[in-house]
């Protein structure tokens, strides 16, 4: 069977089926049985596998629509975001925000609360304003934003249908640029988090929990004019220029050094046409209040010492809060604290409850699509809607054709 983008997980199903239309899609569903949806692989668990179908949709990708006069983009699900994001920009429009890599699909990013960062943007599926899908009677089905259940089928981790389609919000096309700071310290950082997080349009703080210092601030600045200058300090760190970023200084790293580019060349780390990150990694990420940031950072790093031998880098963002309950940031502003560990499930599987345990107290919730340790008990401490939400899902897909056993696990769907 396949495996996940980082080779980390290989899928159980016992079928896999792929399809390019919203028919393929009907056909396979109307089969019967279990089915979930397979987007572009770049989660880290058996969260989209089933005992059924896989139905892998990364070749939906037929059409991108945009309508000026109500500021719209509408994507087959499969769609890559560097795709629309390049059209996008050809045509003089943008999206609010990106993730780290433009190479997961719209459907998948959506479906799991992807976010990019930014005191004030929030997570990419807050760009969402309605969405086609399949659901269990093999039928078409649409939801806008403001309909009775969308709050519950925006992040909806593939556990009520097949998304074939969404139409995302588009904004006029802007400019930024990335400038890397090095030599915060920890304890300017900790004092005054939000000057840091606070310092550009989408703020990127990446650390290997080193006891004094924060390896690199990299700043994204959205901007008015080319001209537009930036600071020389952050904090007690410096603007520096011509010295490897975090993530190296590889072909597949977009432009550093305050150049200034197209947002969708500037707002992701990582560039489409060159394979993005490390590679055999697990990905680990939680978000905690803003207002518990602070408190929720330096717990962390009391755990540096062992988190550090098997840790290729951690990386801090923001979102702001939205009203998607099955969102990181659902009800409150958030910082977010993502691990990057070398491929070693043993050593991350014992490292990841002693992580939680000290986030727990400021209730931490993890990823949907990366590897956490959460039950659903513990998640249902933390996410106040996801009763509601698997109401939803259960009334929409009485049989269960979507659930599978990561979603029983987590309380997404009922356990059967
Ligand atoms: C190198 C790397 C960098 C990453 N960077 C970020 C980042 O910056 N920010 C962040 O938040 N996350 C990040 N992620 C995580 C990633 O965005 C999520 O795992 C996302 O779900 C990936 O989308 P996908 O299409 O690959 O999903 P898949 O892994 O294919 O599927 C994930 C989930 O989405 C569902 N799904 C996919 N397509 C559909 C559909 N059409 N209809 C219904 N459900 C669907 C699946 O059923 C499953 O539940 C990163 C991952 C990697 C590997």
């Amino acid at each position: 069977m396949p495996r996940n983008w980082a080779g980390t997980y290989e899928y159980r199903a016992p079928r896999i089926e792929s399809a390019s239309t919203e028919e393929d899609v009907q056909r396979i569903v109307r089969e019967g049985g279990p089915v979930h949806a397979l987007g572009t692989r770049h989660s880290f668990t058996d969260l989209p596998d089933t005992e059924g179908t896989l139905i892998d949709v990364s070749g939906l990708t037929g059409g991108i629509t945009i309508d000026e006069d109500a500021r719209t983009v509408t994507v087959a699900a499969g769609t890559r975001y560097g795709i629309v994001a390049g059209e996008l920009d050809e045509q003089g429009w943008a999206l609010h925000n990106l993730g780290s890599l433009p190479h997961i699909s719209v459907g998948g990013a959506t479906a799991t609360g992807t976010h990019g960062s930014g005191d004030a943007n929030g997570v990419l599926t807050t760009a969402v304003r309605g969405i086609r899908y399949v659901g269990a009677d093999g039928e078409v089905h649409e939801a806008h934003r403001g309909d009775d259940d969308f709050a519950a089928l925006a992040v909806g981790a593939g556990a009520f249908g097949i998304l074939t389609a969404l139409t995302l919000d588009i904004q006029p096309a802007y400019r930024a640029r990335q400038d890397i700071y090095a030599g915060v310290s920890w304890d300017a950082a900790l004092a005054d988090l939000d000057a840091l997080t606070g310092a550009g349009y989408s703020v990127s703080l990446f650390t290997r929990w080193e006891p004094d210092t924060i390896e690199a601030v990299w700043v994204k600045t959205r901007l008015a004019s080319d001209d537009d200058a930036v600071s020389d300090t952050l904090l007690d760190g410096q603007r520096v220029v011509g010295v490897e970023g975090p993530l190296g200084s590889g072909d597949n790293i977009t432009e550093v050094g305050g150049v200034p580019g197209p947002w969708m060349l500037r707002l992701p780390h990582f560039r489409l046409d060159s394979e993005p990150s490390f590679g055999e990694e697990i990905q680990t990420e939680y978000f905690v209040p803003r207002t518990h940031g602070a408190a929720a950072l330096d717990a962390v790093r009391a755990l540096g010492d062992s988190i550090r031998p098997h840790l290729v880098w951690s990386e801090i963002r923001t979102a702001a809060r939205d009203d998607l309950w099955l969102s990181g940031a659902y009800g409150q502003d958030v910082v977010i604290i993502h691990f990057t560990w070398f491929d070693r499930p043993e050593e991350v599987g014992a490292l990841l409850p002693p992580i939680e345990e000290a986030l727990r107290p400021f209730g931490a919730r993890p990823h949907w699509g990366k590897v956490h340790r959460f039950d659903r008990p513990a998640l249902e401490r933390v996410h106040p809607r996801i009763g509601d939400a698997r109401a939803v899902f259960e009334r929409l897909d009485p049989e269960g054709r979507f659930s599978n056993a990561h979603l029983e696990r987590l309380g997404l769907r009922e356990a059967r």
